[in-house]
């Protein structure tokens, strides 16, 4: 190996910095996200409750209306009851009344459980809203926070980005040309350590694939300054032990 090999070893220490800045920022901004996320999901469920909240109110109108119909069923009844003229007549209208009552009475008990729907409905909307106030609270905490947090990694990833590019330079654009098309497809990390495979000393491994590397691609290694890539998986591989 030799400086270009070194320095692309340099490159992928400093490469591993970036990505790890980055990924410090996309998470600090996700953070605002879940928060966010949150609220809405809360807003949706106050939403779907008034709506359930609608549905039970109309089906509470119209049971209340069944109701007043029958009331004046009954008011009519109770009338004729009293100016029924034969026994046969008033045992037929008293039975009448008494079913209409009973009807009327199990409406009644229905139009009941559906108010305490309602209250409970209520009450549950309210206690959204009070989760709501809260997590836009936190949500402002969070936002400030990430806010400052962001600026400090941006700033970190400028100063990272300089150290690559500097070093970059110094690097044939060749080589910067792999190192960049190997990162993108094995997340940034381009350059891997050849390892000696356990309890043999002739016999390596690719360490970032860990198949094979021939003895004989080790050896160009330890000779020249040339890039060989696993053939495996492509990635650029370097000796060990080497400015660790
Ligand atoms: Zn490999």
């Amino acid at each position: 190996m030799g400086p270009v090999l070194n320095r692309l070893i340099e490159l992928q220490k400093v490469e591993n910095c970036l990505r790890d800045a980055r990924a410090q920022l996309a998470r600090c901004r996700r953070s605002v996200i879940v928060e966010e996320n949150l609220i809405r999901s809360l807003q949706n469920a106050i939403e779907a409750k008034k709506e359930e909240i609608q549905l039970t109110k109309v089906q509470c109108n119209r049971l209340e209306l069944d109701l007043k119909t029958k009331d004046d069923e009954t008011t009519k009844l109770r009338a004729a009851l009293n100016a029924s003229k034969t026994n046969k007549e008033y045992a037929a209208l008293l039975t009448q009344l008494n079913t209409t009552r009973a009807d009327n009475s199990k409406v009644e008990t229905q139009v009941l459980d559906l108010m305490k729907d309602i209250e409970a409905d209520e009450a549950e909307c309210n206690g959204l809203r009070e989760k709501i106030d809260k997590q836009k609270q936190k949500l402002e905490d969070t936002r400030t926070k990430a806010e400052q947090e962001a600026k400090n990694h941006e700033a970190a990833i400028e100063k990272i980005q300089k150290e690559w590019n500097e070093l970059a330079k110094t690097i044939p654009s060749k080589a910067i040309n792999i190192f960049k098309r190997v990162a993108e497809t094995y997340d940034g990390q381009a350059v891997v350590i050849v390892e000696e495979q356990e309890g043999k000393t002739t016999a390596y491994s690719c360490g970032g694939c860990f198949m094979n590397i021939a003895a004989e691609l080790v050896n160009v290694l330890m000779t020249r300054d040339d890039i060989i890539r696993c053939p495996n998986c492509t990635r650029i591989i370097v000796l060990g032990n080497v400015q660790e």
